[in-house]
């Protein structure tokens, strides 16, 4: 396929700011021909995706991501192309949900206590897997801080005084459940998790079907570079994705301004026929 991927996108079913149909009109506008959604925790925005997609003649792979703990690490694990009616899938997502919720009420307690009075409903569950990114909008919207990166910084960021931890869950029960529930298992991100050798651990001992390589925070040529040659040696998948979100501020602010092309996931794509 040629054009532009995208295979890693947030939209309003977790803490994304745009809803599927305007995701689907930002990446046609942008040249990209695959796009995945793949928001947190939930698959419940992958059907109206594929719909805009499909309106919008973009390839499109679902997925969602998993927010796990490793070694004090936060470590994300994609999912692709998993059976989204997958009992042990929809139940263990419905269970992360859960905790999202009460540890959304849990930063708005800490926030209080910190004397923000912080406005804000809990979003209805069966729409919406709520996140930080809420909190930190809404925290902007009334004034408390004058970005959404300043409320990480300063407030909800992890080990800052408002932080709370989200889930127990591990990577390997991640890849197992995105396994059992027949989809492709991808480390995602492994910049972030910020030491190259536990994410090499992960690799080395997890059945992975793939790195996402290209991301913004290999913004290093050295650090592409890096993944990619693990890829490779692994013979892992390659996958890349913007991460995008839309929050003011945080890049990238627009699906346009980060890039992968579909040459460089090539063998991603063609497992889904794109
Ligand atoms: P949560 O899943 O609720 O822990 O929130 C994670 C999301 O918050 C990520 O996907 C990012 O969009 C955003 N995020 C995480 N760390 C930061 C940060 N330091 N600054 C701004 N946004 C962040
Ligand atoms: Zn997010
Ligand atoms: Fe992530
Ligand atoms: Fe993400």
């Amino acid at each position: 396929m040629d054009g532009l991927a995208d295979l890693h996108i947030h939209s309003t079913y977790s803490d994304g700011m745009y809803t599927p149909q305007e995701l689907a009109a930002m990446a046609k506008a942008a040249g990209i021909t695959a796009m995945a959604l793949t928001d947190h925790d939930t698959l419940k925005g992958v059907t109206e995706m594929a719909a805009a997609a499909a309106a919008a003649g973009i390839g499109f792979i679902h997925g969602v991501e998993f927010s796990t703990r490793w070694k004090e690490r936060q470590v994300h694990v994609l999912g692709y192309g998993v059976d989204i009616n997958n009992k042990v899938l929809t139940d263990k997502l419905e269970y992360v949900r859960g905790i999202r919720r009460s540890r959304f009420h849990k930063i708005l307690q800490r926030l209080h206590e910190l004397g923000m009075d912080v406005d804000l409903p809990e979003p209805e569950e069966g729409h919406c897997a709520v996140g930080r990114p809420h909190i930190a909008r809404a925290m902007v919207a009334q004034g408390f801080v004058k970005t959404v990166q300043e409320a990480f910084d300063l407030y909800i960021g992890e080990g800052k005084p408002a932080y709370q931890p989200q889930t127990k869950i591990t990577p390997p029960e991640a890849v197992s459940i995105i396994h059992q529930a027949g989809g492709l298992a991808i480390q995602a991100h492994p910049e972030e998790i910020g030491n190259r050798d536990i994410a090499l651990e992960l690799l080395d001992t997890l059945p992975y079907d793939g790195i996402e390589v290209y991301h913004p925070s290999a913004k290093e040529k050295e650090a592409e570079t890096f993944w990619l040659q693990i890829a490779r040696l692994r013979n892992l998948l390659i996958t890349g994705g913007s991460d995008f979100h839309g929050n003011p501020g945080r890049f990238p602010e627009q699906i346009s301004e980060w890039k992968v092309s579909c040459k460089n996931v090539q063998d991603f794509l063609a497992y889904f026929k794109l």
